[in-house]
């Protein structure tokens, strides 16, 4: 087999990849490791920065986003008995975020991938890679059927997550990385939302979100320790430590329901350097992670491919490998913003396990100052509808 971008992953970043080559003439094979049924069921993120629900509505994906999708043009942030909200709309001149399911996302474009005629290869087995340096580097892997296959491709897209094959492929890679001392506990419920919008909860017991899916569906989340264990947790002991978390201001109690999903997630911020090696370029979690706090994780796998098409459709139409060679040193600058964005969020709203009082208080402090003063909420404002691409 052949074609022009071989991309390895059929998450967020692999999938609109694909899609915004296919607009601009440019064929592609998506490879992925996992069936279709288990991408499109898989519940992770669900807030797109303003921009990116723009792109999805300017590249035609935008009609059922729009129909179901829930615009939110605020956030609250729940301390010290009460509650706050930032104004996102008017701090950023109208932007908002939409709140919708990374796997509904993923459904919409497996299926406008599969009408276009791109190939999806789902459950392939023992990804790899080769001749990246050469001018037709390749990706062999089993077929569903057994059989072992080669695509030879003149560039490969890694958009195959964290634990993928692709950035292990590059020598001499520098890591950036911090665990952090707590993981979160998420559940799926079959709730209706108890508020129109997302409400982040720094309680003395550990942080605390609620967020929501659709308006029968809310996910939230609990701050807990990284180790533990999730069978220490029945849905009762969820839902009172939710109550207790979220409901600091009194009078108003969580919607509660069946819960359909629950698991721990760690918390991490991860950036390697560089994200290209020769014909092989990395976008998405295959380079990047951040601890969900700021929701920018899939923000950000879109922001990588955007810039990475663009370079593409440069080569492609003229030749040209300038905007290639600047792909890393594009996409890292708004990489790092969203880290920081990402791990003060974090640090912020979270309860460490060696926090003396100072700190405690040091932390009230800059919430109420960041949900007290227009300068602070704007600058939160800022990061959280998305920030604009360097020129
Ligand atoms: C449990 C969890 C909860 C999350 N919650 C949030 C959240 O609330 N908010 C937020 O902003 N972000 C969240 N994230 C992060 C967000 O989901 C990611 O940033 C986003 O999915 C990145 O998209 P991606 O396409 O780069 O990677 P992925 O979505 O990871 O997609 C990579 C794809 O590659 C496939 N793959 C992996 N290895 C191979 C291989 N060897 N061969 C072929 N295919 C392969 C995978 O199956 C997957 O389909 C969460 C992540 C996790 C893991």
């Amino acid at each position: 087999m052949r074609t022009q971008v071989g991309i390895i992953g059929a998450g967020p970043a692999g999938l609109l990849l694909s899609h915004l080559l296919h607009r601009r003439g440019i064929e592609s094979i998506v490879i992925e490791n996992r069936s279709r049924g288990y991408i499109e069921a898989r519940v992770r993120a669900g807030v797109m920065e303003h921009w990116v629900a723009e792109l999805v509505d300017e590249i035609g994906m935008g009609e059922r986003m729009r129909r179901e999708g829930l615009v939110h043009e605020g956030i609250e942030i729940s301390f010290s008995g009460g509650r706050r909200r930032i104004d996102l709309k008017a701090l950023t001149g109208g932007k908002s975020i939409m709140v919708y399911g990374q796997q509904e996302f993923v459904k919409d474009f497996v299926a406008a991938r599969l009408a276009a005629g791109t190939p999806i290869r789902f459950e392939a087995g023992s990804v790899s890679v080769h001749d990246l340096g050469g001018g037709s580097p390749a990706i062999r892997f089993t077929d569903s059927d057994g059989a072992l296959r080669q695509i030879e491709c003149d560039f490969i897209a890694g958009c195959d997550g964290f634990h993928g094959i692709c950035r292990p492929a590059i020598p001499d890679l520098a890591i950036f990385e911090r665990s952090y001392p707590f993981a979160w506990l998420g559940i799926l419920a079959e709730a209706a939302p108890s508020s129109d919008e997302l409400i982040y909860s720094s309680h003395d017991n550990g942080f605390a979100l609620h967020s929501m899916r659709s308006p029968e569906l809310t996910r939230l989340y609990l701050q807990v320790a990284p180790d533990e264990d999730i069978a220490e947790w029945p849905d009762d002991r969820i839902w009172e430590e939710l109550q207790t978390r979220l409901t600091q201001d009194g009078g108003w109690r969580l919607n509660e329901g069946k819960v359909l999903q629950k698991g721990i997630t760690p918390m991490r911020s991860f950036v390697c350097e560089t994200m290209r090696h020769g014909r092989l370029f990395l976008a998405g979690d295959a380079a990047h992670i951040v601890p969900p706090t700021g929701a920018k994780g899939m923000n950000l796998a879109a922001a990588d491919v955007l810039v990475l098409s663009r370079a593409l459709v440069a080569y492609y139409e003229s030749g040209e490998t300038a905007l290639l060679d600047a792909y890393p040193a594009a996409c890292l600058g708004r990489i790092w913003k969203a880290q920081r964005f990402s791990w003060w969020m974090t640090s912020m709203l979270h309860v460490f396990p060696d926090q003396d009082e100072f700190l405690r208080r040091i932390q009230r402090a800059e919430i109420d100052f960041v949900t007290g003063h227009e300068a602070g909420a704007r600058a939160l404002a800022e990061n959280y509808v998305g920030l604009p691409f360097d020129a």
